[in-house]
């Protein structure tokens, strides 16, 4: 029985011409900068998303931090939505690592964070408050793509306030091939932008942060400290490479194979979120660890979660969403 993971685009394996070009892949030591295909990987990604420089790093949660940190010094501020990857899921990090404090606001229900509230969160420049150096941003935000209009807005808001703007763009290429677009139609509108490989793109490690130079040289000086300065890291930044050439138009499949389950959800009678992306949610409601057991003796796994989140991803296909979709049926039915 082979086995269905929708927990995350995260449990993908590396493919047959992924693990050839991996294996093919000059490298270097990276530390001393003489890793060519991490080179090329840092020199590609800053290209194709306009910014001068970049930096490959193990994780998105390290490239988060160290953006993070290379924007705000300790006592410093970055304002950032309530259920931000950068702010709930990363272990307190820019607050343990870098002293810097988060100020969260509640996200819109279109994954935005309202500028008018962001305005009001701008501490005064007084001795008693943090310095506010930053907003960060997400996108797909829990499979949500921002609008490119208010994205726009966001920079010239943070322009006129003195702010630097983040972009956690874990899922940047979900969000540029949901709207047709070239990716720095997005990324033009940041300051430095943290793309994951190891997501949809199907790559097993690593993310990459991209920004202006000194920024990068910034960073760069961070991840030795944060331990995430690596040798021959070309082998990872190959599967990179390969995943940027071969997995992006792709990701359309997935997000037609996520509609596809939304609608046989629903058609079965169960509560679903409009989807944009790869991500699905179903209200479970108390039956959250119930359905995961009974999917899970189906060979399907499930996260466990009133509002269970569904991820599609490369190593899922359309007949499998169907074997899920036929499993929930029966379940219903139960
Ligand atoms: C996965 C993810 C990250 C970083 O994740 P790592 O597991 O550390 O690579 C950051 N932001 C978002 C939105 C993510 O989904």
């Amino acid at each position: 029985m082979s086995v269905i993971d929708l927990r995350s685009d995260t449990v993908t394996q590396p493919t047959a011409g992924m693990l050839d070009a991996m294996a093919k892949a000059a490298t270097g030591d990276d530390v001393y900068g003489e890793d060519p295909t991490v080179n090329r990987l840092e020199a590609e990604l800053a290209k194709r998303l306009g910014f001068a420089s970049a930096l490959f790093v193990p994780t998105g949660t390290m490239s988060n931090l160290l953006g993070l940190m290379a924007h705000c010094e300790r006592g410093e501020e970055y304002i950032v939505g309530q259920q931000a990857h950068t702010y709930k899921y990363e272990g307190g990090g820019a607050a343990v690592l870098g002293s810097i404090q988060p100020q969260p606001i509640e996200l819109q229900a279109d994954g935005s964070l309202d500028l008018a509230q962001v305005a009001a969160a701008i501490k005064p420049d007084d001795f008693h408050f943090a310095r506010t150096r930053l907003v960060a941003l997400e996108n797909t935000m829990q499979g949500k793509v921002l609008p490119l209009e208010y994205l726009a807005r966001a920079r010239t808001f943070t322009r006129e306030h003195g702010l630097a703007l983040h972009l956690d763009g874990a899922r940047l290429y979900n969000a540029a091939v949901k709207l047709g677009v070239d990716a720095r139609e997005i990324t033009q509108h940041f300051d430095s932008v943290s793309v994951c490989l190891s997501k949809g793109l199907g790559a097993p490690v690593g993310s990459v942060l991209c920004g202006p130079v000194e920024f990068i040289a910034k960073a760069r000086r961070l991840r030795k400290m944060v331990g995430g300065g690596m040798r021959q890291s070309g082998l990872l930044a190959a599967a990179g490479l390969y995943a940027l050439d071969n997995n992006v138009k792709r990701l359309a499949d997935d997000h037609a194979n996520a509609q596809f389950l939304a609608e046989g959800l629903s058609k079965a009678g169960y509560e679903v979120e409009p989807v944009q992306t790869n991500m699905v949610y179903v209200q479970m409601g108390d039956k959250a660890e119930a359905i995961k057991a009974f999917a899970g003796e189906r060979g399907i796994k499930l996260s466990a979660a009133g509002r269970l989140r569904m991820v599609t991803h490369m190593d899922v296909s359309r007949a499998q969403i169907e074997q899920v979709i036929a499993t929930f049926v029966e379940f219903s039915r139960n």
